[in-house]
């Protein structure tokens, strides 16, 4: 028996036997044609392009197929439409003379290596997207399509260098258990199909190509990220209980789908999710949360060449508006520096980024971009449930400064007959000590107020939330970071608006009950957990939250806490 660690994709446990699967490379000549070639070159990448088009056309029609699914395929039609991809094809067979299949090629392997060899995850993992569009048409134009996953059944567990969206849709429909790869990372676009579809999901499982062969018997742990091969009797019946107690579980969960979010005794709870990419949003709405709680937009402006203009968000904001409505979607501007770095917006290099320009300092210090960003959002709000959240913010000075940019964007679109939301509501993330401190000035100029325990818990208690060798000092049950809690709400409620959590702590099921016992109003969660922090609230007492939060209260340590949440837990 031997396990090896991956990072954990997509929850589930598989059992069963390895299906090795290489992806084939096409074999392309490099050839290179004569001036009078180009001509019919040109009209074959035309053609080319066509019938590929056509045959995405064809499987977006297919009402078999899944919204996640036909959403990736609708990217990659976007892919072979843009003009530049055209442009850039032509230009080579015109001016290199290079012929269609090689120039399709030579383009694809740059856009694909400039892809992967982006810092950020999310703009690394869109290589797939495109090694998975030159696949088709390269396999189109020469016809040597086959069908690498021809041999998986049932019973097979992938294993893969790397898997491809639409690989990903393939090999759900062959019923696979699971999928490994070396490769991927949690946030591609494989990933979150993976995740949108419940399968169980490995990634970046070091050498696991060299350490297994074909029919070998594995368990896939997706939910822990490991794979154990060749496991031993008493592990195998151990992982085929989980696998019961699993299914049972997902059973279950399904139930509650359509069932109101509110306590054994009748509260009320908004149950909603977090966002960081717009395709995200068919698992938020196959799980029927009542909105998107933080849609964070660092996505628009990580790795990009461009700044994002108006035009271009306000189509995001709108479309994702559009399909969560009737629900609230509350859109975060940009919350760039710390650990996410944007070249376009120029961050010095600085000792202590974390304590550095970030959130809503960068806004401030770049007051026509955030104007931007601004004016986008607004123009989305015309439907009436975009919100609008600001970063970081430390007193309520901050907040007054972006409400009057916020005016200034208002009569701008006015002055242009643009509509939006003149009652559009404004709400301030709580994540920095001092703003929990001041929420009662910080609640007098907001309509909602947001708590990011993420950064509340890194600054309150001096712990790097990415240090994993200082894990043990980043403590979300630490009595300063209940307290800080307690007086938020204490002092939002005083003023007549709700408080929400944004933070990871709403995911941990740990301490919902303490949650809601503090006050909270409105929880926003990680869109896979959703359905499991439901239960707990629909099993909740009011009266005994009340009772837990008050005895935690009065503990003097994390201990002491930690052994009451287990006791509870018990
Ligand atoms: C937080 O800090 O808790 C939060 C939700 O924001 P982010 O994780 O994006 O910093
Ligand atoms: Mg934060």
């Amino acid at each position: 028996m031997k396990k090896i660690k991956g990072i954990p994709v997509s929850s589930g446990i598989a059992i069963g036997n390895v299906k090795i699967v290489i992806k084939e490379k096409l074999q392309i000549e490099r050839k290179y044609i004569k001036q009078h070639e180009i001509e019919s070159e040109m009209i074959r990448l035309e053609s080319s392009i066509e019938h590929v088009l056509k045959e995405l056309d064809v499987l977006i029609d297919d009402i078999a197929s899944s919204q996640d699914n036909r959403d990736i395929l609708s990217t990659h039609k976007m892919i072979l439409q843009d003009p530049e991809l055209f442009k850039k094809i032509k230009f080579l067979i015109k001016e290199e003379l290079l012929s269609m299949e090689h120039a399709i090629q030579q383009h694809f392997t740059e856009v694909v290596d400039l892809f992967s060899n982006m810092e950020n995850e999310y703009y690394s993992e869109r290589s797939s997207d495109y090694e998975d569009v030159a696949y088709r048409l390269l396999s189109h134009v020469l016809d040597q399509r086959k069908d690498i996953l021809s041999g998986l059944n049932e019973n097979s567990i992938l294993i893969m260098e790397n898997i491809s969206p639409s690989g990903v849709a393939r090999v759900f429909e062959k019923k696979v258990k699971g999928v490994c790869i070396e490769r991927g990372s949690k946030n591609s676009h494989s990933s979150i199909i993976a995740r949108s579809l419940n399968l169980p999901f490995v990634a970046r499982v070091n050498d696991i190509l060299k350490s297994i062969k074909e029919d070998d018997f594995i368990i896939l742990d997706g939910t822990l990220g490991e794979i154990i091969i060749s496991p031993d009797k008493k592990t195998i019946e151990e992982y085929t209980k989980k696998l019961d107690i699993e299914k049972k579980d997902k059973e279950k969960l399904n139930k509650i789908k359509n069932l109101e979010t509110k306590t054994s005794d009748g509260k009320k709870i908004a149950l909603m999710s977090n966002i960081e990419i717009p395709e995200e949003i068919n698992q938020v709405i196959n799980n029927n949360s009542e909105g998107i709680g933080l849609f964070r937009t660092e996505f628009l402006f990580m790795d990009k060449i461009k700044l994002p203009g108006e035009d271009e968000q306000y189509e995001i904001y709108n479309s994702i508006a559009e399909k969560i409505s009737p629900f609230p979607l509350i859109i975060r501007t940009i919350d760039v520096g710390g650990d996410k770095i944007s070249k376009i917006l120029n961050i010095e290099h600085e000792l202590n980024p974390n304590l550095g320009c970030r959130g809503i300092r960068i806004s401030l210090e770049h007051i026509p971009i955030f104007k931007i960003q601004v004016r986008a959002i607004l123009r989305a709000s015309k439907r009436g449930n975009v919100k609008i959240m600001f970063p970081m913010i430390s007193s309520c000075y901050e907040i007054v400064r972006v409400k009057s940019i916020i005016e200034e964007c208002k009569e701008e679109l006015r002055k242009k007959n643009i509509s939006f939301d003149e009652n559009i509501k404004i709400g301030a993330m709580i994540e920095i000590p001092s703003a929990a401190i001041t929420s009662d000035t910080i609640a007098q100029e907001c309509d909602f107020l947001s708590i990011g325990t993420n950064d509340l818990i890194q600054y309150t208690l001096a712990a790097d939330r990415d240090n994993q060798s200082i894990e043990k000092y980043y403590l979300p049950h630490h009595p300063s970071i209940i307290k800080l809690i307690k007086m938020t709400v204490q002092n939002a409620h005083e003023k007549g608006i709700k408080v929400a959590i944004c933070g990871e702590m709403a995911s941990q099921p740990e301490f919902v009950s303490l949650l809601l016992g503090l006050g909270i109003d409105e929880l926003s969660v990680s869109p896979g957990l959703l359905l499991k922090i439901k239960d707990i609230i629909l099993h909740c007492d009011m009266r005994k939250n009340l009772k837990l939060t008050e005895n935690i209260l009065q503990q003097k340590t994390h201990k002491d806490i930690e052994k009451i949440l287990k006791e509870k837990k018990g």
